[in-house]
């Protein structure tokens, strides 16, 4: 229990928190607390205060993630509510945004504008924040792609400003280097030219038709397991999927865990899976890849939290 050295904050902050209705998968452990900062002010003046031994895990909307059954160590911060969501057009082709905004809200406020070159971010269910962090992409754009500049707070409670005119950030595949326990507060995103307002948004709703028929996007799931072994762009890539299933494993179950048998780079949560049964069962999986390919597959859905019982710790 680490409540009594807590910093006073204007934001919520509640003890042993379920975190399991936070996430897509709907498994794992409380947090210790969960922080909910009211704003940038509040969040800086409480990491600044909160004593440094203290571990801090910022979550987004939970589409990537596997929290443990033991729960998370330390303060988990979420950016929830108005002041975190907003999204401003603040130049001819810019958009401002609170990082606790959905990349779908960022995508058609864009469209609203007129503005072409982030439809992509309605393919992704999570906000920015997580965007940022996993450098999230699709149809053959990535975060990186259509970043300006980004801010946040970093584990002391200083506020940092990375992208043009500052220091870079490095992106890779599903990856940026920024520390773990930076919290990314507010981006600035490029479109790429205008057009008509209708025409992007009917793009955006084709988009969104067009996944709903090929993932198992009602299921509580986290999106692709495991990235591809390839780089995109990489001759004869191969992809995760095909690996899988030319292993057998479309359908394949641990306890309440099964790998999607509409996606197979996708595990679901088929009522009563644990994060154990999860995380047994992709393991299985990259077994079985190994055994039949010889390839090594590396988890793209981020595990995270103290392995051990569910319910409070
Ligand atoms: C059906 C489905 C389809 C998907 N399709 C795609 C796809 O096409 N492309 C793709 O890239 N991903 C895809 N994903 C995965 C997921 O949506 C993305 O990785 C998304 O960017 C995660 O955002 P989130 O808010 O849910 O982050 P979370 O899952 O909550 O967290 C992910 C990581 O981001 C960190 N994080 C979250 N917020 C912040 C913040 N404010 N500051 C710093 N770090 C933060 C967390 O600590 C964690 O490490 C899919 C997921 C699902 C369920």
């Amino acid at each position: 229990m680490i409540r009594p050295s807590l910093p006073q904050a204007r934001g919520k902050l509640i003890e042993g928190a379920a975190l399991a209705p936070y996430t897509w998968f709907r498994v794992g452990g409380p947090a210790d607390v969960l922080f909910l900062p009211e704003d940038e002010t509040d969040l800086a003046g409480f990491l600044g205060a909160l004593d440094p031994a203290i571990p801090v895990t910022a979550l987004g909307v939970g589409s990537n993630l596997i929290v443990r059954d033991g729960g998370i160590p330390g303060v988990v911060i979420r950016l929830m509510g108005r002041a975190w969501g907003e999204v401003m057009k603040t130049g001819e082709l810019e958009l401002t945004a609170g990082a606790g905004a959905l990349d779908l809200a960022v995508a058609k406020a864009a469209a609203k504008h007129g503005m072409t070159g982030l439809e992509f971010l309605s393919g992704i269910p999570g906000s920015l924040g997580g965007a940022t962090r996993t450098n999230a992409g699709c149809y053959g754009r990535e975060l990186k792609d259509v970043l300006i500049r980004l801010e946040g707070i970093n584990r002391a409670g200083e506020r940092r400003v990375f992208g043009e005119g500052h220091a870079p950030v490095h992106f890779s595949y599903r990856h940026t280097d920024l520390p773990e326990d930076f919290i990314v507060t507010r981006l600035v995103l490029r479109g790429s030219g205008t057009r008509d307002a209708g025409e992007i948004a009917a793009e955006i709703e084709a988009l969104q038709a067009r996944r709903a028929e090929t993932q198992p996007i009602r299921e509580k799931t986290s999106g692709s397991t495991f990235a591809n072994p390839d780089p995109p762009g990489t001759p004869g890539q191969r992809s995760a999927w095909k690996l899988i299933d030319a292993a057998g494993c479309r359908g394949l179950k641990v306890g309440g865990a099964q790998v999607s048998p509409m996606h197979c780079n996708f595990l679901i949560n088929t009522g009563e899976a644990t994060a154990a049964d999860l995380e047994a069962l992709g393991e299985l999986v990259r077994a079985r890849v190994l055994e039949t390919s010889g390839v090594s597959l590396r988890w793209e859905v981020r595990r995270i939290g103290r392995i051990g019982q569910t319910g409070p710790v």
